[in-house]
């Protein structure tokens, strides 16, 4: 009976107990809510965005709902800041309850472009910038949260033809606005006859021009206010991603939300959204001579620790690049001949200097009448023709593969076996003591298909994968290939998965 009793009290307490939030967010960061999922605009393109400027500024952590019609105090509850990119029908009683309590009890709201539109008086909105006919019971608290609200009585709340315009501070002091340029440019829509609360503070603003059907008034765009305890931002910018990309709305937008959390603005005056470390690996990608799928320039796209610059050869290697390069990564097909004395002298200049040096896929086959080259360097030579008794290399498209990243290397390490559709390649000669990284069993492939050189002077990697789209949109090739990048640069530290 006593142990009976021991068990129910102990699920009893477990029942009880509540998971701290903070294993599941960053600590010290603003905690952010996009609410969106409904919208005449196109939320799923504008969505990802918002997140994506947020997360990229650093100081955030963001989470999506695509239903806060499901919202309520307790779902609420962890977050700083709402950031709305709604505009469809009413919510549940439970979950506009909630909002109107979590801003009032002195949390942040950020509304952005249509979301000053629903829940009023005007119809509800649909998908793609429809309009239905039905009309619901205004929700007057979203009016007094955003400072405003739409009509359409005389006169009518809306817009002229999208244009590009300037915006201008009225309030330059602003947190919002401090240390920004006096004015900015966008091309949007230049929303006009907003009813405006009392209490509203306007921070910018745009001339509404006649000229293109606008009122004729300078129309206030950008303001802030406050809801009980809590601090409302509203930008009426960003119609569009063309429209939320100008730096003018990123950098208002960001630091509209970091002032709505937490009454002060830190961030600079302009939020970069593709940011590279001072001491990125720079990379010199060079392509010619052969055709590829254009998607291969995004494999080494989305990190901050490499930077990459693309020449396609002879010219490439026309000037001194030890200077502004780490890595020479060859996506290219050449001959000795093909290249004049000082850029052939200029490349080796540059493989014996102690840099790092990746040859993908095809670029195999350069250089196989320069011994140094595919001997020495790059321990592997893709055949043209047979040269007895070694045989010519083969090629063979579309194929199926298993590719296994070898352990005990820091480019393979820990890597999965990865599923390649893409071109194999069979009778390549490979140098006996090469450090083998990649491998594959299929009949059509070579064993060896992945290597590090013996070469002592500098780091060069061969790669053989990576013919089309199919294999370089694959994240674990292009982890893969990242890895590579860094690891003949020497900074393999920053590589981790
Ligand atoms: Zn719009
Ligand atoms: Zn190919």
């Amino acid at each position: 009976m006593r142990r009976l009793i021991l068990i129910l009290t102990a699920a009893a307490a477990a029942a009880a107990q509540t998971v701290p939030d903070r294993f599941y967010f960053a600590e010290g960061k603003i905690r952010v809510l996009i609410l969106t999922g409904r919208n005449n605009h196109d939320w799923r393109a504008t969505t990802p965005y918002l997140r994506n400027v947020l997360e990229l500024a650093g100081q955030f952590d963001v989470r999506v709902t695509e239903e806060p019609s499901g919202l309520s105090e307790e779902t609420l509850k962890p977050y700083d800041v709402l950031v709305a990119n709604y505009c469809g029908p009413r919510w549940s009683a439970q979950a506009e309850k909630a909002v109107e309590q979590f801003v009032r009890g002195g949390k942040g709201l950020v509304v952005v472009h249509a979301a000053s539109y629903p829940f009023g008086e005007t119809a509800v909105l649909s998908e793609n910038m429809g309009r239905t006919t039905v009309f619901q019971q205004p929700w007057t608290q979203w009016g007094q949260m955003v400072g405003a609200v739409w009509s359409d009585a005389d006169p009518k709340t809306g817009h002229a033809q999208r244009h590009a315009y300037e915006v201008k501070w009225r309030d330059a002091r602003h947190p919002i606005a401090e240390g920004l340029p006096a004015t900015f440019l966008i091309s949007d829509e230049l929303y006009h006859n907003f009813r405006i609360k009392p209490g509203v503070h306007v921070l910018a603003s745009a001339l509404d021009s006649p000229k293109i059907g606008g009122n004729g008034k300078d129309e206030p765009l950008l303001w802030t206010n406050a809801y009980g305890q809590g601090r409302v931002f509203h930008t009426a910018l960003g119609h569009d991603l063309d429209a939320m990309q100008t730096p003018g709305f990123t950098a208002t937008y960001a630091r509209g939300v970091e002032w709505a959390a937490r009454d002060r603005v830190t961030l600079p005056a302009r939020i970069d959204t593709d940011p590279k470390s001072p001491n990125a690996v720079r990379v010199l990608l060079v392509t010619g001579g052969h055709d590829h799928d254009a998607m291969f320039y995004t494999v080494l796209d989305g990190r901050r620790d490499i930077r990459v610059n693309v020449d396609p050869q002879p010219a490439a290697f026309r000037n001194d690049l030890r200077k502004n390069y780490d890595v020479l990564v060859l996506y290219d097909t050449i001959q000795q001949d093909q290249l004049p004395e000082k850029h052939r002298q200029n490349l080796k200049d540059f493989v014996e200097s102690g840099k790092g040096v990746l040859v993908l896929h095809h670029a195999i086959v350069d250089f196989g009448d320069w011994e140094w080259w595919w001997k020495d360097v790059v321990g592997g030579r893709y055949l043209l023709k047979a040269e007895p008794p070694l045989p010519a290399s083969k090629y063979l498209h579309d194929v199926e593969e298993v590719v296994t990243p070898q352990p005990g290397h820091p480019i393979s390490q820990g890597l999965p076996q990865m599923r390649l559709f893409d071109e194999t390649y069979k009778q390549v000669w490979h140098a006996p003591n090469v450090t083998v990284l990649l491998t594959t069993d299929h009949a059509t492939s070579d064993r060896d298909i992945g290597w590090v050189s013996p070469y002592q002077k500098s780091r060069v990697v061969y790669i053989q994968p990576g013919h089309g789209r199919e294999t370089c949109e694959m994240p674990w090739y292009r982890h893969l290939v990242q890895r590579a990048v860094l690891w003949t640069a020497g900074r393999m530290d920053a590589a981790k998965p």
